[in-house]
């Protein structure tokens, strides 16, 4: 049996007087959702706790089944995700261009330079430090003013916290080791505040700058970095679960997470294709992926939050005739985004429904945040891979013994005896 699940990205939200009291997905038409709803079981998914934001890589991780102690650093997820084959021997940091200027500390006038074209980078860039006591430097551009930097050397760690203040407003931050006394940890921290210090003095006076601000412009002298990660050894999702997989969407980040874990990824910018590749696939494990009321909530307007909903409703008319004999359907995203006020993600629950063979219809009429309250499940983000194992009667007894170590699927690995 097939599962298709079909991820709104920050679907979750907030009520909104402009959209009479309800939530962008609760004021919004969408009535393919709603006749999906009406053969659905319901409910509520906490991606992780109740009041946690996540980010969609964090969440991601969770739903497919994988402990966040487990989480390799969102800098090497993105690295993968943008072409980088991950090194043992390196950390891999996200980083940009950012605008400071000298005034106790490294004020950030702007986060993100802007205007700042490819040329501009290359040249900028030639003139950064290339190794720091025995570390080498790394640069990747990857858009805009964005870029990965790769730390390589034998003593280093992904354990160190980030320049980045996150917030307007700031100095950038010293970084330090995270949650650590490891020497590698403290080493790596100095190496990246040296790196910072000396990429300002190479860059604050650069001829690029000078030409910059010169033409108006704000002055790139400065990388700002955060999310360090490495490469980590995990059991891929195909050996976790016992069934093969394929992610639909157009997210490098997914893309990352998808290939760090050993799924297979395709590039589908279009939503609606996305539908019509997952009920195609050969594969028992399909999700269809759209970042779209993710960056609508992030315009912080519901209305268009609202209106990019009804567009995505449209596409999922194929859905209604989905085979349930064959074929589970999974409804729902990975966290909440609020189309307002100041924070990136929030942490509300999520609405969720499962479409299939004897799932226990619960008699909810509309696909919403507080509709789906109504319904009969409250589960987790991690809860999600053994209920699709479930519905697809693949769960293992829980206990069962089939090899050296716990496995949750029919049939696991098993080591046959020989006679
Ligand atoms: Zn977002």
């Amino acid at each position: 049996m097939k599962t298709i699940l079909v991820l709104f990205d920050g679907l979750g939200d907030r009520v909104y007087p402009e959209l009479g009291n309800k939530t962008p997905l609760e004021a919004a038409h969408t009535p393919h959702l709603d006749t999906l709803c009406k053969k659905a079981e319901t409910g509520i998914m906490t991606p992780y706790r109740q009041g946690v934001p996540l980010g969609t890589e964090t969440a991601h991780f969770l739903l497919y089944g994988y402990d966040l102690s487990d989480f390799p650093g969102r800098g090497a997820i993105e690295a993968l995700g943008e072409g980088v084959t991950l090194q043992e021997d390196e950390v891999y940091l996200r980083c940009c261009f950012a605008t400071v200027e000298e005034n106790q500390g490294f004020y950030l006038v702007d986060r993100y330079t802007p205007e700042l074209t490819p040329e501009e980078i290359k040249r900028l860039t030639e003139n950064i430090p290339k190794e720091i006591e025995g570390v080498k430097i790394g640069w990747k551009h990857s858009f805009d003013m964005h870029g990965i930097i790769t730390l390589k050397g034998e003593h280093i760690s992904s354990a160190i916290s980030d320049s980045d203040p996150h917030y307007a407003g700031e100095h950038v931050i010293c970084v330090e080791p995270f949650e650590t006394e490891d020497t590698r940890a403290i080493f790596t921290a100095r190496v990246v505040n040296r790196f910072l210090v000396e990429t300002y003095n190479a860059l604050h006076e650069h001829p690029v700058n000078k030409g910059r601000v010169k033409q108006g412009k704000l002055p790139a002298n400065f990388i700002i970095t955060k999310w360090a990660g490495r490469k980590k050894a995990l059991p891929p999702f195909h050996e976790k679960h016992g069934i093969s997989s394929l992610v639909l969407g157009a997210s490098d980040l997914l893309r990352g997470v998808a290939m760090f874990l050993g799924m297979n990824f395709e590039k589908c910018p279009d939503f609606g294709q996305g539908i019509k590749k997952a009920l195609k696939a050969d594969c028992d494990f399909v999700q269809v992926h759209t970042k779209e009321p993710d960056e609508a909530a992030h315009t912080k307007n519901p209305v268009y939050k609202k209106e990019v909903m009804e567009k995505l409703d449209n596409e999922l008319a194929p859905l209604l005739d989905i085979n349930e004999e064959e074929t589970l359907l999974v409804i729902t995203a990975d966290h909440s985004t609020p189309s307002c006020g100041t924070l990136v993600h929030s942490g509300e629950p999520v609405p969720i429904m499962f479409v299939g063979k004897g799932v226990r219809v619960d008699g909810v009429q509309t696909f919403g945040e507080r509709s789906c309250t109504k319904g009969s499940i409250r589960m987790e983000g991690r809860d999600l891979m053994p209920m699709v194992l479930n519905f697809t009667d693949r769960a293992l007894l829980y206990g069962l013994r089939t090899g050296s170590r716990r496995t949750s699927y029919v049939p696991g690995k098993t080591n046959i005896l020989k006679p």
